[in-house]
């Protein structure tokens, strides 16, 4: 009821607006996909259904929101690019987040059964989104290096690593990849709790997880990936190493303008014949840290 003595809650409700003419970043992580992943069963190190179910929900966002330029994918998350002259929702964060997020999730479970037709849903999943603004084209181009460099062949190891128990650090220091937190078996060694060979194994602490994960480096993780699941990085096709694009491609599609005009058109008959550019969202799996790409799309980054 207008007037009443309890609108004035509404005062409470405060404005978020994001910074005009700023680059927006949304990036979407699947919310405990490590356990989302072992309970239906992916394939390890890289499930390629489970990739392709990740990149049609980004398809289905692109194609609901114009203002995304760019999408890059990875693993369990998704990185979107909107333009910086996108006036969506008037720019109101949670509004953006919010409804990117919803959307992006429902469309991951409206599509699961296509994609997982033998493995009915367990659980509803659930991904968190952020939103982070920046300046100028440089930063964005840095940011999508950023995400690709931790390529999705990569990412289970770095989850595993994240997570690891006694297995995977056993895996690790087993191939002498980190040689941290392993002891020679002996009676110095009174808080051992597993045993690997002639080494015993301490499981270790969250901050040195952290630290294993940010010091260890791209060929690290490739000895990794061998050692743990037999995979050589450099035969894992394009998908598992460079992640998925999306991009809008103007495509000829051969749709007469004419067939579009009325009999009355004037401009009807000077148009026979030719055909009407149309944009088409479009998975690439290539590489976003040199300038090739980018050349190839300035629309992209002009805003
Ligand atoms: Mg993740």
């Amino acid at each position: 009821m207008a007037g009443s003595r309890y609108a004035y809650v509404r005062n409470f409700e405060l404005p978020d607006p994001l910074l005009p003419e700023t680059f927006m970043v949304l990036r979407l992580d699947g919310h405990s996909f490590h356990r989302f992943s072992d309970e239906h069963q992916f394939t390890k190190p890289n499930d390629t259904r489970a990739l392709a179910l990740m990149d049609h929900a980004a398809k289905d966002l692109m194609e609901q929101y114009p203002d995304i330029v760019l999408a890059f994918g990875e693993s369990d998350e998704f990185s979107f690019l909107l333009r910086k002259s996108a006036s969506l929702y008037n720019r109101r964060a949670s509004k953006i987040i919010s409804t990117l997020t919803s959307l992006f999730t429902s469309s991951y479970v409206f599509r699961w059964a296509s994609y997982f037709p033998d493995t009915p849903l367990k659980y509803p999943p659930a991904f968190d989104g952020r939103l982070v603004l920046y300046p100028s084209a440089r930063e964005i181009r840095d940011y999508f290096s950023w995400r690709q460099t931790d390529s999705s062949s990569l990412q289970p190891i770095t989850a595993e690593i994240a997570h690891c128990g006694a297995s995977p650090h056993q895996q690790l220091v087993q191939h002498n990849v980190l040689g941290l937190g392993a002891t020679r078996r002996g009676k110095h060694n009174p808080g051992a709790r597993h045993t690997q060979g002639a080494y015993v194994v301490r499981p270790i602490g969250k901050q040195t997880r952290l630290a294993l994960v940010q010091g260890t480096v791209s060929k690290e993780k490739h000895e990794i990936l061998f050692a743990r699941f037999q995979v050589n990085y450099n035969h894992l096709d394009a998908r598992c190493r460079k992640g998925s694009t999306l991009v809008r491609q103007q495509i000829e599609d051969g749709e007469k303008l004419t067939s579009m005009s009325g009999p009355d058109t004037e401009s009807a008959p000077r148009l026979r014949g030719r055909t009407k550019p149309r944009a088409q969202i479009v998975v690439l799996h290539c590489d976003l840290i040199k300038d090739e790409f980018w050349d190839a799309r300035p629309e992209i980054l002009s805003g």
